[in-house]
């Protein structure tokens, strides 16, 4: 397995300290609802550990939550409560969303708050060694004294400099030192520590929290590629100076960034679309109503590290994808295996190999197309197809973390006596009792249509049912109906008017 390391540049094969891969990603600084450049470093990660896990590595995985930041003291200013209630409404809300997005859980998800002693430990020791000064207060990582410092970034302390020179605080020994903690200013939350009333600095959270949950050595340490610089760079340099052992995590990951046409999605452009937007559950009216495995797919379609363009065309095809790859799941394998049967192995081989190579899950889901066209025709020509699905399933559920859930019906309400009823495929559709006789109607109405030989009328009552969104789909046994949206009632009972069918 080749993954790319930032730290080195380049695609190096994965080879972990120790039996458990452990891996560390920065979370969230919660103050507003997650929005859908979170959706996408999040489910990166979540399928990074998925596969690793389906490569039988035992993993540990940690995640922080910044609940203590200055947007979160603003934000709480603003809406005149305490800042602790601010970022404990956010959090929730971030882990509703983690769920609904069917990602899987961290093993510990440490907050920055919670971790205060550890973190002035870790403070304490770099001043001890040398490498940190208090200052009015404050304390400050001496940037200088680390010769490694730019090397996750690959710049120049010179070329730094000119960015950073402009922030430059008086007390700082060098414009280039960044704050570990931080005195606090009149009516912040605070803690005591031996450098006087404070809170600590983002950079150092990380640094403490990996160091107590994973040990002073991880091997991935993940992220968006906006973190590089400098919060990851920061991060080397306290955990490295403090424990005196390199690397601190031996491969450094970082997924693209999401835009939004030519700019990033951000809160200050107003172009920023949350979460609970997507999946419908917003409270405004942008209401997109896509679900998770929609969005997954979306996300995974594009290699990790490249940007993702945000934009509707793009959504709407991944919803195409996620119905193609439903109605392999609702096809069941009556034939019993006698015969011939669809060997899933090369593609199970292609779908490895392809996420192998640096976890290339926009080839994987090509892989798993084919795959579901393959049962799909195995399907329509009484070819055998059990375990082929099997695979797939494991495919799309354990690695990429696809629910393809859907609600099957039967018995169906109207039973034909002419023909056999698949089960119905119902996919954000909200099929009530009266559209399913409505629609059982027309199902019955155009197979007689059929064993009469009578096409025009039976692909009329096809093509109208689509158009409503209702796919009706003939395999050699039976009809099986797909339901892609609600139809609604009034439109149906005019059809059935037109075709002079009363109920
Ligand atoms: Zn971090």
């Amino acid at each position: 397995m080749k993954l790319y390391n930032t730290l080195s540049g380049k695609k190096e094969e994965f080879a972990p300290h120790g039996d458990e891969v452990k891996i560390y990603v920065c979370g969230v600084t919660p103050y507003d609802d997650a929005h859908i450049g979170h959706a996408m470093s999040y489910v990166i990660f979540d399928v990074i550990r998925r596969y690793l896990k389906f490569r039988d590595f035992k993993v540990k995985y940690v995640q922080n939550v910044t609940d203590i930041d200055d947007k979160i003291i603003d934000r709480a200013n603003q809406r005149d409560i305490p800042p602790a209630e601010l970022a404990k409404k956010y959090t929730d809300s971030y882990f509703e969303d983690m769920d609904a997005l069917n990602i899987e859980p961290a093993d510990v998800y440490p907050k920055a708050t919670g971790e205060i002693p550890k973190i002035i430990e870790v403070i304490q020791g770099l001043i001890d060694k040398g490498f940190a000064y208090p200052a009015g207060g404050s304390v400050y990582f001496r940037v200088r004294k680390d010769p490694d410092y730019g090397k996750l970034s690959h710049r120049s302390l010179d070329d730094m400099m000119s960015a950073e020179c402009a922030l430059g605080s008086g007390e700082k020994e060098d414009p280039m030192d960044f704050a570990l903690w931080k005195a606090s200013k009149p009516d912040e939350p605070f803690w005591e520590s031996p450098w006087g009333e404070g809170r600590p600095g983002w950079h150092i959270e990380c640094s403490a929290m990996s160091l107590k949950y994973l040990g002073e050595q991880i091997d991935i340490h993940g992220g968006g590629q906006d973190l590089i610089f400098p919060h990851h760079e920061n991060e080397i340099a306290q955990s490295e100076s403090f424990t005196g052992k390199k690397p601190f995590a031996k491969y450094w990951l970082h997924n693209g960034l999401l835009q939004f046409g030519e700019d990033k999605m951000s809160k200050s452009l107003g172009n920023l679309v949350t979460i609970k937007q997507i999946l419908g559950e917003g409270e405004d009216e942008i209401k997109r109503e896509y679900n998770a495995d929609v969005l997954r797919i979306f996300i995974l379609k594009s290699h990790y590290r490249s940007p993702l363009t945000y934009a509707e065309e793009g959504l709407e095809a991944a919803r195409q994808d996620m119905e193609r790859l439903m109605r392999v799941v609702a096809r069941e394998d009556s034939g019993g295996g006698k015969g011939k049967a669809l060997d899933a192995e090369p593609y199970s081989r292609r779908f490895i190999d392809s996420m192998d190579d640096d976890f290339n899950t926009a080839r994987a889901l090509a892989v798993l197309f084919d795959l579901a066209r393959a049962i799909y025709q195995a399907s329509n020509s009484g070819v055998g197809f059990k375990d082929a699905k099997e695979v797939f399933l494991s495919l799309a559920h354990k690695v990429l973390g696809l629910r393809l859930r859907h609600i099957i019906i039967t018995p169906p309400p109207l039973r034909l006596k002419l023909t056999t009823y698949a089960p119905d495929v119902i996919i954000g559709a909200n099929p009530t009792p009266e559209l399913e006789e409505r629609v059982s109607r027309l199902v019955k109405e155009r197979v007689k249509c059929r064993e009469e030989k009578n096409w025009q009328r039976a692909d009329e009552i096809r093509n109208k049912l689509a158009e409503l969104g209702v796919d009706l789909e003939d395999t050699p046994q039976e009809t099986q109906r797909i339901w892609r949206r609600t139809p609604s009632i009034e439109s149906l009972d005019s059809f059935l008017k037109k075709l002079g069918i009363t109920l």
